[in-house]
């Protein structure tokens, strides 16, 4: 990164402007001005209505289900303890992955996304030295190759250091820097629905402490806990596939259909309390920060990675953190060489896994003439335990893809003898069609 704010330091108070308050801005926003530094985050949303409840028109995953990592906790507990207890006030339970050999590793907190980010708002809201204003960010000011301030619904505000935390979307700072060089479509799409367990029911089957996890021929199925009961289901399908699965009678009856689920979705043990929840095509994109002074890009505006391995929070608290922790030491300006290490490795990994299951969702095999994607490598470690040690850091985003490299060429052998990993019982894509069909002509 270029940005030219390694003046930035707790002495010195200067006007940071953001763009979005999201978890990115918030998060870096609140801490920012913990730090003695004025702070604006400016974000068309309103915030939750007098009601109670909040759209977020502008975030379409807001209520897609969502894993939090441990990253996230750690930063909150770290930055804004206050936000981290008011997650655990809302029903947030922490929780911790337990390796064969009895290792506790923490894995996150089962929460909604919104629950977690309205006691994030909360708290940010109260900081003084923070202000959420509402409104449209239309573009950055530049003079001279420095951002000298924001363009909110065709009024200037003057900034000295401006961070863009306007998510996967964000296009106010598109033509400032390089394009986005790695990633492109995922191949998959999600829909989803939240339900809440009856009082006193068992929850359904767990593959770990986050989620349920089944993968079925052409198609994959997860069920998230979050909080108080209240779990989502999720359909991951082929971006051209299986799209009547947004109706209700259609969602229902794929529910009925997949062994697993069937349990979950049982009248007896739980009801939904969403509409089905359809959603768009998904993205891994990479974007370097832009050769403009003073500008940061931060949280999804920087990455976004397949979101069924649920790092896009986890991802967003590390950079928040990196940055701060330069902010401090008055070395803002290699943020951007720590993206480059540490961000951009996720965004292959999820590439190289997200072009293995388009191959085998459209018919194909596992590509053996190139690296084995990381999720087939931590596979590979049920019919290769040699493999198994190397799973936890991984698992835990404690260590990045390359810390497979050493198993890869075990898993590679375990491939060519033709293992594969089994898939769950139920119905395959075809069928699924088949009950979907059924269920929107009924
Ligand atoms: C379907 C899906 C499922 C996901 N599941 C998971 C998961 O399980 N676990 C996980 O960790 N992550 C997950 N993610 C990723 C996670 O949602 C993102 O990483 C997270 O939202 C990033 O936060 P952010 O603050 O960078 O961006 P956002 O949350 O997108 O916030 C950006 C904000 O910027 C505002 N904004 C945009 N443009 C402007 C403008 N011009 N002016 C003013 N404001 C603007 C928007 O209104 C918005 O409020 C998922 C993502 C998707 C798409």
């Amino acid at each position: 990164m270029h940005s030219e704010c390694s003046q930035y330091s707790r002495e010195v108070v200067v006007q940071v402007g953001i763009i979005g308050a999201g978890p990115a801005g918030l998060l870096l926003g609140a801490a920012l001005a913990r730090r003695g530094h004025a702070v604006v985050a400016v974000d068309p949303d309103p915030g939750p209505d007098t009601g109670g409840r909040w759209a977020r028109r502008g975030v379409m995953q807001f209520h897609h289900p969502h894993g939090v990592r441990q990253q996230m906790g750690e930063a909150l507990r770290a930055e804004l303890p206050e936000a981290w207890d008011a997650c655990l006030a809302a029903g947030a339970e922490p929780l911790a992955f337990v390796l064969d050999d009895g290792t506790r590793l923490p894995a996150g907190m089962r929460v909604r996304r919104e629950t977690f980010e309205r006691a994030l708002r909360s708290v940010a809201a109260r900081e003084p030295g923070l202000t959420l204003r509402r409104g449209h960010v239309d573009r950055v000011g530049v003079e001279d190759g420095r951002a000298r301030g924001l363009v909110v619904d065709g009024e200037h505000l003057p900034t000295d250091l401006v961070v863009d935390a306007s998510g996967r979307n964000g296009r106010v700072t598109r033509d400032l820097g390089p394009a986005p060089v790695a990633g492109g479509d995922t191949g998959i799409a999600y829909v989803s629905r939240q339900y809440r367990l009856h009082d006193g029911a068992e929850p359904g089957p767990m593959s770990n402490p986050l989620a349920w996890e089944a993968r079925l021929d052409g198609y994959q199925v997860i069920v998230f806990r979050h909080e108080r009961g209240i779990f989502s289901v999720l359909l991951v399908r082929p971006a051209g596939a299986l799209h009547d699965l947004r109706h209700e009678a259609a969602f229902t009856a794929a529910c009925r259909a997949v062994p697993g689920l069937c349990d979950w979705t049982d009248p007896d043990r739980s009801a939904p309390i969403t509409p089905v929840l359809p959603g768009g095509r998904l993205y891994n994109h990479y974007r370097a920060q832009p050769d403009v002074g003073g500008l940061v890009l931060l949280g999804d505006a920087v990455c976004t990675t397949t979101p069924m391995f649920g790092r896009g929070l986890a991802t967003t608290a590390m950079q928040v953190r990196a940055l701060l922790d330069r902010v401090d030491a008055g070395d803002a300006a290699s943020f951007g060489a720590w993206c480059d290490a540490a961000m951009l490795p996720w965004v292959h990994d999820h590439t190289r896994s997200d072009d293995h299951w388009r191959r085998v969702w459209s018919g194909g095999d596992v590509d053996l003439t190139r690296r084995i994607p990381s999720d087939l490598i931590l596979a590979a470690a049920a019919a290769d335990p040699r493999i198994a040690p190397a799973l936890g850091p991984y698992l835990a985003m404690l260590a990045g893809p390359k810390s497979l490299d050493p198993v890869e060429p075990l898993a590679r052998a375990v491939y060519q003898g033709g293992w594969r990993s089994p898939l769950a019982d139920g119905p395959g894509r075809d069928e699924l069609a088949e009950v979907v069909r059924a269920a929107v002509a009924a």
